[in-house]
């Protein structure tokens, strides 16, 4: 029986059991195997590692682990005191663009609404995910560790927070993007982007039953429509809401 001690760094143990948490674990192993697949086997998804020291040198993720291997795994947030060139994370993608698992619905609008490109779909299966993830090269947010720790995942987030409105913020600062807001540029339903279009042209798509947004909608002269499957958008007083919300967001960086 041979024998590795393992020590998570700051959020990693948010995956461990309660006896593993912030102590240095002594692993014991039989067979040969990578440090890739042992650090899965004590319940911490690869894509969240960013960085891996054995004995005092930087290793990737194909090391084979040995008898008496003193091994330290850090997150991306140890990233600041570090040179990046020994992180196991694959390159950051070069559009930011998302697919969320069925648990994650509220935070896929709110994505949408801040403009980032989101796939979501309550039906997707997480074989679905990871290829459209990997096919795609879009992070997968997930509040699924399983999911992460499939192969085909090189881009991925587990998203700690369970309230949506603190994931959104969690997400915008896990991957820096309060830059990248751009609000009202995305269809909330589909993820289809948005066009303006004539009020002339479409105010006979507002629904005639619906009498309260006919009314508010006939008071207002910009619309816009999906260019995927038509929805119309104007600003009536689901807007402000809206408005509230993307404030709320923007107010929450200032805060940091
Ligand atoms: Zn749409």
């Amino acid at each position: 029986m041979a024998i590795a001690y393992f020590y998570f760094h700051a959020e990693l143990n948010h995956f461990l059991p309660r006896h593993h948490k912030q102590v240095k674990i002594s692993h014991f192993f039989e067979e040969k195997a990578s440090i890739k697949d042992m650090i899965e086997s004590l319940g911490v998804p690869h894509p969240e590692v960013d960085f891996i020291n054995v004995n005092g040198k930087y290793v990737n993720f194909s090391y084979i682990v040995a008898d008496g291997d003193a091994i330290n795994v850090y997150p991306i947030s140890a990233r600041s005191v570090i040179i990046p060139s020994i992180s196991v994370l694959p390159k950051p993608l070069s559009i930011i663009r998302f697919v969320l698992d069925i648990h994650l619905g509220k935070l896929a609008t709110s994505l949408r609404l801040l403009g980032f490109d989101t796939l979501y779909r309550n039906d997707y299966e997480d074989d679905n995910l990871a290829k459209i993830s990997s096919s795609q090269g879009r992070i997968i947010l997930t509040r699924d560790k399983g999911l992460l720790m499939r192969s085909l995942v090189t881009h991925g987030y587990y998203v700690r927070n369970t309230n949506p409105q603190e994931q959104i913020i969690e997400v915008l600062q896990r991957f820096d993007l309060f830059k990248l807001i751009a609000p009202f540029k995305r269809c909330l339903r589909c993820n289809g982007l948005l066009e303006s279009v004539d009020k002339q042209s479409i105010i006979e798509q507002v629904p005639e039953k619906v009498r309260c947004l006919r009314r508010q909608a006939t008071q207002v002269n910009e619309f816009q429509r999906c260019q995927d499957c038509d929805r119309i958008y104007w600003k009536g007083s689901h807007y402000e809401r809206l408005q509230q919300f993307i404030d709320g967001v923007l107010n929450s960086q200032k805060g940091e």
